[in-house]
């Protein structure tokens, strides 16, 4: 036994402890939905990323059942031994038609997705141009591929065109660049538009990874590049299952069928992974179902407008927010500890937040992110402003 390495691991949960950033998780008694049960309290969930209230609706929770007794709990196999069933094939088609790609794969969850894309599709001699606020998970994707790696400030036009410029003069071959559709600590949804008018310029590539947007932002919830009106523009997406459709798991790249061909040949978390599960692939197919079609247009709606009357309720109480049009409502506290007692505060008042601290957000950026769903009611979210109002003045964050 190495007693060293042992203290040193004490030493670090000490020291995320006294920094006040240990992240406790707490048990749900029962399904994600609005209103959840924790530690025997019944209280409003803004926390999920469950943004169309899909994760236990019925006809979802039902399919996924369905698809279990029909296909069986899993494969316990990878794709290409003995793991592929008709319904892998359907969902995949389905992701990718709903989505305006020639072809789609599946992956065990988004992460592997974006750990997956690069690696095989591009060598040494290319480059890949990275928002800084990437997502964890293309950050890692990145760093596993033998891409020369280029870094741009967040969302800012005139930085990435600089670095473009720098890319191509350090004679990169392909140069893609890699951003989320929206940012999700901060709910920004990326300039799509002028990303793939300086794409054309450079003649790079592009890459967004859609788990925030895929199913509730734009034309028929097919993300922000339909918000963004670049569809068509873009050549490779990534996103998740686990979010909007249906809550469940799984993620995906979209792209034209080559890039998928090869994905399937060369994609590491693919060839040595098994295959996603068939309740997971019946939850996100009638999920889909729903997203895409005028049920899903009347969801959006509703979103959109909770949206607007939490945002307009903290704002006028004083809060600092971040500016934005996505459900994600970012509530700035900057001092974790002090995001981490709001947390708290409105844990005891019914409403369930999480606060964000560093690691998730840089230093001194803390926060209690809030996420809108189209299941909340107009009384709830009063209900929610009510209960800022009354923590936030207990903690003197606002007057
Ligand atoms: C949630 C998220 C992921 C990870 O998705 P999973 O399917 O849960 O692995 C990746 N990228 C972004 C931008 C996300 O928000």
């Amino acid at each position: 036994m190495d007693q060293p390495f042992y203290d040193r691991i004490s030493d670090s949960l000490r020291g995320i402890e006294a920094d006040g950033l240990l992240k406790a998780e707490r048990v749900l008694a029962g399904p994600q939905q609005a209103m959840v049960s924790v530690r025997g309290q019944h209280v409003l969930n803004l926390c999920a990323n469950n943004y169309l209230g899909l994760a236990a609706d019925p006809r979802v929770v039902t399919a996924s059942v369905e698809a279990t007794n029909r296909w069986g709990a899993g494969l316990a196999s990878v794709r290409f031994i003995c793991g592929t069933q008709e319904i892998h094939k359907t969902l995949e088609a389905t992701t990718a038609d709903y989505l305006g790609f020639e072809d789609s794969i599946l992956f065990a969850a988004a992460f592997d997705a974006n750990g997956a894309v690069f690696e095989p599709l591009l060598g040494a001699e290319d480059a890949i141009v990275s928002d800084s606020l990437n997502h964890a998970s293309l950050i890692d994707g990145i760093r596993l591929s033998k891409a020369r790696r280029y870094r741009f400030a967040n969302n800012d036009m005139a930085d990435l065109d600089r670095v473009l410029a720098q890319a191509r003069a350090e004679g990169a071959r392909t140069i893609l660049i890699a951003t989320d559709g929206v940012f999700s600590m901060d709910g920004t949804i990326a300039d799509l538009g002028a990303i793939a008018d300086l794409a054309e310029q450079h003649g790079a590539l592009t890459l967004v990874d859609d788990c925030h947007a895929t199913g509730l932002l734009g034309p028929g919830g097919r993300g922000s590049l339909a918000y963004r009106g670049v569809e068509g523009r873009i050549d490779i997406l990534t996103g998740t299952f686990g979010k909007a459709l249906s809550g469940s798991m799984g993620g995906f790249v979209a792209a034209r069928r080559p890039v998928i061909d090869l994905l399937r040949q060369r994609a590491r978390p693919y060839l040595f992974s098994n295959a996603l599960a068939p309740g997971i692939c019946g939850a996100a197919l009638a999920a889909i179902e729903i997203a895409r079609g005028t049920e899903g247009d009347a969801l959006r709606e509703r979103l959109e407008r909770n949206t607007h009357r939490f945002r307009a309720g903290l704002a006028a109480l004083g809060f600092d927010l971040l500016p934005g049009e996505h459900p994600i409502v970012p509530v700035m506290l900057y001092d974790a500890p002090k995001a981490k007692r709001m947390a708290e505060e409105l844990l005891a008042l019914g409403i369930y937040v999480t606060a964000f601290s560093f690691p998730v957000v840089p230093r001194g950026l803390a926060r209690i992110r809030t996420q809108m769903s189209a299941h909340f009611t107009d009384d709830q979210i009063d209900h929610a402003v009510n209960a800022f109002a009354q923590a936030g003045r207990k903690l003197e964050i606002i007057q």
